[in-house]
């Protein structure tokens, strides 16, 4: 079989060069920037040259790229050149209008279509243990199941196509949420003069514990904020959460004030940097770093 990988960056380039480690399919892959391509081909990838040739060729096209507007660009290239009865499988984070919309173009085409957005960052999509929630049909999703067990720890079908994004965004805002509050946690502490590094061990195994902290945490002590998940995507996915709470009416108690910070952060020049930038903003307002 052949697999085509289009955005090949911080999570696509890790997830592709285990699906070209774990199986033995042919991997096509295509990016904007050169250097992301490389890091493929060099384990075994062939490079491709554009969108439409990837899908072309491939049995397989799956696609992990930034923004939503990258997807609906990328996916209406797919659509336009691949052959009828080529899956598309999108590892985006997106929103759940968009998948829907995306399908009803790809279906057009005689392609079948999966949303598969992802969750455990950099390290989880590098050691292959990555969580894949997936939406779409389930004959489509039994097909694919061992192509995508073959670059993830587990695999969820949780319906029909749009509710991967729902998993996702429900997922992404709890983490935000999560990590507003731990920032908050570790300057408190800060300015309290308590030893961080005994705060974290008590947290780490207390009731406040969470994801989200023990990344903060070791951010903010290393001061690693170079972006291994971008505080813009952290932004546009917060932006699709409350935007689908808005469609369904739910109030916003706590994740608008994460929005505004998040806000405040991009505002401050932060957006390329790491999600884990949003402590900075507290720190930057005192005058004093988390760190031990
Ligand atoms: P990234 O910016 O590191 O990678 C995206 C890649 O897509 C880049 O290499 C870019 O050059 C490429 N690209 C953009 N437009 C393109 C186009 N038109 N054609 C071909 N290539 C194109 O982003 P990322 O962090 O890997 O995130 C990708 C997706 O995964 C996003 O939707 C993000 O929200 C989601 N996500 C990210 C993380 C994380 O921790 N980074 C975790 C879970 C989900």
């Amino acid at each position: 079989m052949k697999v085509g990988f289009i955005g090949v960056g911080n999570m696509g380039g890790p997830m592709c060069r285990n699906i070209i480690r774990n199986t033995n399919h042919d991997v096509v892959v295509f990016d904007l920037n050169p250097a992301a391509i490389e890091a493929c081909t060099d384990l075994g990838a062939s490079a491709g040259t554009s969108v439409q040739q990837v899908a072309a060729e491939c049995d397989v096209v799956f696609t992990s790229l930034p923004m939503p507007r990258n997807v609906e660009e990328v996916a209406a290239g797919i659509a336009a050149s691949a052959k009828p009865g080529t899956v598309y499988v999108d590892l985006s984070t997106n929103s759940p209008a968009t998948a829907r919309r995306v399908n009803e173009q790809m279906r057009a085409k005689g392609v079948q279509m999966l949303e598969a957005p992802v969750s455990g960052g950099v390290p989880r999509a590098t050691d292959g243990t990555i969580v894949i929630m997936v939406g779409g049909d389930t004959a489509v999703f039994d097909a694919q199941l061992p192509l995508l067990k073959s670059f993830s720890g587990e695999v969820v079908h949780v319906g029909e196509i749009g509710m991967g994004s729902v998993a996702k965004l429900v997922n992404n805002m709890l983490a935000f949420c999560n990590a507003a509050a731990a920032a908050e946690a570790l300057v408190i502490g800060t300015m309290a003069g308590i030893d961080l590094r005994k705060l974290q061990q008590v947290i780490s195994n207390a009731s406040g514990n969470s994801s989200a902290f023990r990344n903060i945490s070791e951010k903010a002590f290393n001061r690693e904020f170079a972006a291994t998940f971008a505080l813009d995507l952290a932004h546009k996915d917060l932006r699709l959460a409350l935007e689908l709470a808005d469609e369904l009416g739910v109030p916003g108690m706590i994740a608008p004030q994460v929005m505004n910070l998040m806000r405040i952060a991009r505002a401050k020049g932060m957006g390329g940097d790491d999600s884990s930038s949003v402590i900075r903003v507290y720190e930057q307002a005192l005058g004093k770093e988390v760190r031990p």
